[in-house]
């Protein structure tokens, strides 16, 4: 690079150096250190070689979930399939995580569940199953707020809740959701509650727009065939699919 007010300095071996002031070139070519390359812009060659520094290597990039833990809450099979995927690439250690109390009835809960054993098995992907069905549970926490967006935001709630509470007992670095990979879900408001409990429970929640992959996870879903249901998951959203 040409500096106006500056002389450019090469080595012998012909390397640019920083750039010295005029005075300090035309020093160095009178006192026979140096040859003049040219007068405008000034451009002196050293008579000797310089050691410079080398080049430090670009930094590598390490995966993001490299070296940590995660506990993934799982709602079904399907929308776990490019989830688990995505988390591996990205290095994390996955561990699948089930707490759905919301599912109505016990039936549909059980085929979601004994679907995700199957997947899980066929994938080597391990997991914590919570014993039992929360459902009174559920639906005493929703009572009063029934209306959809209120309700869900408990729903998304007492799962994540759950999830930070046992992956803080279990020793896990991260927690995220399968919540994350639906359209029909409201993502911001899954990422805020789960960032929230995260820092309660004194883990991390991990937020990628898992949404990418929704056409990957339709494709997995069959090719495993996986059993999917038709509704979000609670007696309230079953009632509002038949409406529609
Ligand atoms: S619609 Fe889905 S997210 Fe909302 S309360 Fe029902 S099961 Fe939960």
């Amino acid at each position: 690079m040409i500096h106006p007010d500056r002389a450019t300095v090469l080595d012998a071996a012909g390397r640019e150096l920083s750039p010295t002031s005029i005075e300090k070139a035309r020093r160095l070519v009178a006192a026979g250190r140096a040859t003049l390359v040219s007068e405008s812009p000034l451009v002196v060659r050293l008579h000797y070689a310089v050691d410079l520094p080398p080049m430090p290597e670009p930094a590598e990039e390490r995966p993001v979930g490299e070296g940590k833990t995660i506990l993934l809450h799982v709602c079904c099979a399907p929308c776990s399939t490019y989830t688990v995927e995505r988390l591996r690439e990205l290095s994390f250690a996955v561990t699948g995580f089930w707490y759905n109390p919301n599912i109505h009835p016990w039936s549909k809960h059980e085929r979601r569940r004994e679907s995700l054993v199957r997947y899980a098995s066929e994938i080597g992907l391990p997991m914590i199953w919570t014993e039992g069905y929360d459902m009174p549970l559920f639906l005493r926490a929703v009572s009063g707020h029934e209306r959809f967006g209120e309700r869900c935001e408990i729903c998304y709630r007492m799962r994540l809740e759950r999830t930070a509470q046992v992956a803080a007992e279990r020793g896990f670095d991260v927690i995220t959701t399968t919540l994350l990979i639906s359209p029909h879900q409201n993502q911001g408001l899954i990422r805020q509650i789960g960032e929230t409990v995260a820092v309660e429970h004194g883990v991390e929640f991990f937020f990628e727009n898992f949404r990418r992959g929704w056409a990957r996870r339709g494709h997995l879903a069959r090719e495993h065939d996986l059993y999917q249901q038709r509704y979000c998951g609670c007696i309230y959203s079953e009632w509002e699919a038949g409406q529609r």
